[in-house]
């Protein structure tokens, strides 16, 4: 994973330059693979695409994205130069380039003022279509090919919403004490199953289909804003630099009343800050404590944590929110919280987004077909968090947010499935936690746990499926599942056939 992190360009240049020196070598991350021979030898000047259209000398294995915001605060809005470098990523010639734009699902949230490809002219077409832009090239772009597109706009972010109780809604928008930016840029749509994916906006959930990329941001804002960005930070009078390696999406927070808390503990060297309305300054301490403790225990429990900083930013919204390398907390955890002890959503909240790190960011999944796959497994974290450090409150913890809503409904659903709020919360997070608790309980805790890790370690940068999660199950333990899994799933998978009791058509 340390190798990953690195910037694409700067990997595949390495690459190149060793496999021109020895004319043979192994390209692939695990090494020992067979000797390649090389297909080309390294260009020296630019590779023209039809109509004049440059290509990238250093084909990225991921998008890189520049970005330059200029932040008009007092309006919530942003003026922004994008630039995003990237290469073909299907097996065909493409002339449509695709982008997903959440924000886009207000009407004139976002106006594009031009868009190019880098090192040419001529501007492109683009054509917004729901939330989606349609980009098209002057040529085909070759499959092997990668060039850099570049865009002009400005984006007004939404009003802040404050739906106590609900999940989902807008992870961008502006209220009266901060603005929260998560998915608000032209981010380049996964090319999944032949096809660009452009889903849409569902209001209930995150509704996010995000892959890895890399991300040097930006963000010019007014006197007296502080700017709280993921990842590594420069800053210099009104410029707040950052640079993240390998997210599934870059966010910023900025407001004129933060009051930012850096923790004096350094967790597996991890820097964690805290930013929260100076009004709430006072609670500073407890979530810090929150966040340390989660790192660590979710470090040791599944993996590495991916970056050198962890940034939490109070929101104007009511719930908290999961992002790279940032998690947002609502002001009404803060309003609502008496101001010490365990039993309450902003102790719990703290530590779910966190765990999000682990079952979002490090190991993906699709958030609108599959968002059991993380919100599941953040709920069990919280389990996890409060028998480490709270074991006197699990029971409170269990009959808080499990027993005490009788939840029901399958597990498995998509966004799209989901008639509420309520029934999403009750079905994925409330059963989802379930689900993994009679697993736990089926196969003994010390499986549970090693499978979790293994699980982890090997889905870690990948988009993970359902099959991939019971593989991992059935490489730890040989308890029959079927039962628990047809009392949680709508429709149930295929189980391995060592957890299923050799079941007729079992997967072997
Ligand atoms: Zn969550």
């Amino acid at each position: 994973m340390h190798a990953q992190n690195r910037p694409a360009h700067v990997k595949v240049a390495t690459i190149s330059v060793a496999c021109t020196l020895t004319l043979l070598c192994s390209c692939g991350e695990s090494g020992g693979g067979k000797p390649i021979a090389p297909t080309s030898p390294p260009r020296a000047t630019p590779r023209m695409l039809g109509t004049g259209m440059p290509a990238l000398e250093d084909v990225p294995n991921r998008p890189l994205y520049a970005i330059n915001v200029t932040l008009d605060y007092a309006n919530g809005s942003l003026t922004v130069q994008e630039r995003v470098e990237f290469k073909n990523p299907s097996n065909v010639p493409l002339r449509q380039i695709k982008f997903n734009v959440p924000p886009a699902r207000h009407p004139n949230a976002i106006t594009v003022k031009d868009a190019r490809v880098f090192g040419q002219p001529a501007n492109l077409r683009f054509d917004p279509v729901g939330t989606a832009l349609i980009v098209t090239l002057p040529a085909l772009l070759p499959t092997d090919a990668a060039i850099a597109l570049t865009f002009d706009y400005t984006l007004k972010l939404p009003p802040a919403e404050s739906m106590v109780g609900a999940i989902g809604g807008d992870d961008s928008s502006s209220g009266p004490n901060a603005l929260i930016a998560g998915h608000w840029y032209l981010m380049l749509a996964p090319w999944r199953d032949g096809n660009w994916d452009t889903p849409g906006f569902y209001p209930v959930g995150d509704s996010y289909n995000d892959e890895l990329a890399d991300y040097d941001v930006t963000i010019l804002a007014p006197d007296g804003v502080t700017v709280a960005g993921a990842g590594d930070e420069q800053h210099n009078g009104r410029q707040w630099r950052y640079s993240l390696r390998n997210a599934r999406v870059f966010a910023f927070g900025a407001s004129d009343q933060f009051a930012v808390e850096k923790d004096d503990i350094v967790i597996d060297g991890i820097e964690i800050y805290h930013y929260a309305l100076k009004k709430h300054a006072n609670l500073s301490g407890h979530v810090l404590i929150t966040a340390e403790r989660a790192l660590k225990l979710f470090g040791q429990l599944y993996g590495p944590y991916p970056y050198k900083t962890l940034r939490i930013i109070e929101t104007d919204r009511a719930q908290g929110q999961e992002y790279s390398a940032v998690v947002g907390l609502g002001s009404v955890l803060y309003e609502r919280y008496p101001g010490g002890g365990s039993r309450h959503d902003l102790i719990a909240s703290t530590a779910h987004e966190i765990s999000h790190q682990w079952w979002f960011q490090t190991v993906g999944n699709d958030q609108i077909k599959t968002p059991w796959l993380d919100e599941s497994f953040a709920r069990m974290a919280e389990v996890k968090f409060y028998e480490a450090y709270y074991p006197n409150d699990v029971d409170w913890w269990m009959e808080n947010y499990l027993r005490s809503k009788k939840p029901t409904g399958a597990i498995d659903g998509t966004l799209g499935s989901f008639g509420d709020s309520q029934a999403y919360l009750n079905g994925v997070y409330r059963r989802g936690a379930m689900f993994l608790l009679d697993v736990r309980t089926a196969m003994g805790t010390t499986a549970f746990d090693a499978a979790m890790k293994d699980y982890f370690v090997v889905e870690t940068d990948k988009i993970t499926n359902a099959n991939a999660f019971f593989d991992a199950l059935a490489r730890n333990s040989n308890a029959d599942l079927s039962v628990i899994v047809r009392d949680y799933f709508a429709n149930p998978p295929v189980l391995p056939c060592k957890i299923s009791a050799n079941a007729p058509g079992c997967r072997k």
